[in-house]
């Protein structure tokens, strides 16, 4: 049954200015819900990099993908991508559990049980990674793995193998790397064996919302004993996390309740509850509920008490824009990115803000920002449709061809992309640097559309 969900699933993507709406992104038609956003994915990798370290892997190159879904779930496919379902992540109680399961996840990296990604899927969003990912739900929905192996090719079969689920023995070397790489950062294992234990305990529960997990790496008794085992003779078995990374997974949880259960989360949160977290849940809520002025309200409490956050800075932008003041959004957001300068999808929520303020002032600056956001997230195609947004203002019609040719790439289409860089080609200046990239475009998109030829 959880198989089905693949396919019924509808193909949608958060917005980086709109974690909370999910947008709809074309594609296969059939899909994931990714979240993306900021706060998570940084605590997420506060997480791990120790581990992507330890495992020999540049931490930028590890992309940790949330995916909003009730099935308790993780896995790693397209390269180096680990995919953590919003119910596992809930389902963890602090936070050395969630670095046991990225730790078991970054053992599949490390050890190869994964092909390579193709050359399309690296230079691919993640989100044509995703609908190459979900050609195999279409063809599990079958219920026979075998016949839909034979109708899947090219990037696909990547994902196939982790969706089919690993064997045991390459579950018990995923276990042991992951510990290898815990131990070589003083971390206890303790978290994978709780949370193993947990998964074996929740046999009782029905099994669409828990056997997805284990199908996908099979738990044995055999597995949970060598891990215990393995805990009990570490010299770190009961190292504690620092305070810090536990503030960050509790953090992480209320946030991800308040968007995704807001009823529950001001049950949960109750309004007198005055720490930081139950605030944080409790704005969510309000704005996930619609309740604006409420969620603005508390959002100003919380800059009260940690004005320099770039994550509230960041809602409260987001709160400010949806509810139509646009200018206000802008300042929340431009306070945001010069606190985290870094993180592109911040830098994009920002220029989007100022190219929705409509003023011809601030073009130029909407234009920088979304160039800046691009250094740090080159595929993300809504910042090219913002950036051509900020160019048709700024009339200038071969840089929107240009903008949309590479927005086209990056969701893979490789048809409109070669249609949108040839008209790009011919409206700007020869020999210019964009007029070479839309040559590159084109050499691209055929390259693409041969690789899924052959
Ligand atoms: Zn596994």
């Amino acid at each position: 049954m959880p198989r089905f969900l693949f396919l019924f699933l509808l193909l949608l993507f958060m917005a980086p200015h709109d974690a909370a709406r999910a947008q709809e992104s074309g594609g296969s038609g059939s899909g994931l819900t990714v979240i993306r956003d900021v706060e998570i994915e940084k605590y997420l990798h506060d997480f791990g990099n120790p581990v992507f370290i330890s495992a020999g892997l540049n931490p930028n190159s590890v992309k940790v993908v949330i995916v909003r879904d009730p099935v308790l779930n993780a896995y790693v496919a397209g390269g180096q991508n680990i995919f953590l379902h919003t119910a596992l992540i809930q389902a963890t109680d602090n936070a050395r559990q969630l670095i046991g399961v990225i730790a078991h996840e970054t053992g599949h990296i490390a050890g190869g049980h994964l092909a390579r990604g193709s050359s399309a899927m690296k230079n691919a969003s993640l989100q044509a990674i995703l609908s190459m990912v979900l050609g195999v739900g279409a063809a599990l929905a079958s219920g026979d793995p075998n016949a839909g192996a034979a109708v899947i090719t090219g990037g696909q079969q990547i994902a196939m193998r982790s969706m089919l689920g690993f064997t045991r023995v390459i579950e018990g070397s995923a276990d042991a790397a992951g510990m290898r790489f815990m131990d070589a950062n003083k971390i206890s294992s303790r978290g994978l064996l709780e949370f193993l234990e947990k998964l074996g305990a929740q046999e009782v529960t029905p099994v669409d919302r828990q056997v997805e997990y284990a199908r996908t790496h099979p738990l044995t008794q055999d597995r949970i004993d060598a891990v215990r085992a393995h805990v009990e003779q570490s010299p770190y078995g009961d190292a504690p996390v620092s305070a810090q990374l536990e503030e960050a997974h509790a953090r992480l949880k209320a946030k991800l309740m308040g968007y995704l259960q807001p009823d529950a989360a001001l049950l949960r949160y109750a309004e007198k509850d005055p720490r930081i977290n139950a605030r944080y849940a409790r704005a969510i809520a309000h704005y996930q509920k619609g309740d604006m002025d409420q969620a603005v309200a508390q959002m100003n409490g919380l800059l009260k008490e940690e004005p320099s956050n770039p994550y509230f800075h960041e809602l409260k932008g987001q709160i400010l824009f949806e509810s139509g003041h646009i200018r206000e959004a802008a300042d929340s957001y431009r306070k945001a990115t010069s606190l985290m300068p870094e993180a592109g999808l911040l830098q994009a929520a920002y220029g989007h803000a100022l190219v929705e303020t409509h003023d011809p002032a601030l073009l130029d600056e909407a234009v920088n920002h979304l160039n800046l956001s691009l250094r740090d997230e080159p595929h993300e195609p809504s910042t090219w449709r913002f950036l051509a947004t900020a160019w048709g203002e700024k009339k200038s019609e071969g840089m929107v061809a240009y903008c949309l040719g590479e927005e086209a790439l990056a969701r893979a289409d490789n048809g409109a992309a070669r249609k949108w860089a040839e008209r790009a080609l011919k409206l700007l200046p020869k020999g210019s640097p964009y007029a070479l990239r839309a040559q590159d475009i084109i050499k691209e998109a055929r390259q693409n559309e041969d690789d899924k030829n052959s």
